[in-house]
């Protein structure tokens, strides 16, 4: 397994992250008497879903803004773009139609 933990020549592209076992996405775990940070994910409710482990801060901070950003974009989409969804379901529709050759008796 390659670990690259630096080097400016490190490409940023967004790393399939999965909820932090250990807190269950929250970030926090119960302690005695009040909550403590996740050491386990930074305390960010977030692991690479390759290796499982926390991402580097340095990296998280990058790996978390392009995930919001993502979530950000989809949902304006959802909001403003219902038309692109509907557009792509009638594609898929047309081309199913159109390969059986129903020419109706
Ligand atoms: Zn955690």
């Amino acid at each position: 397994m390659m670990k690259k933990s630096h080097g400016p020549a490190f490409r940023r592209e967004l790393k399939p992250l999965m909820e932090c076992g250990t807190c269950r996405g929250t970030g926090v775990v119960s302690g005695v008497f009040h909550q403590l940070d996740c050491t386990a994910c930074y305390a960010s409710g977030w692991v690479c879903q390759v290796t499982g482990d926390a991402l580097p801060l340095e990296e998280l901070v990058t790996q978390l803004n392009m995930k919001l950003r993502n979530m950000a974009a989809e949902l304006n989409r959802a909001r403003h773009g219902q038309g692109g969804a509907q557009d792509q379901y009638e594609q898929n529709n047309r081309r199913g139609a159109g390969s059986t050759n129903y020419t109706g008796d």
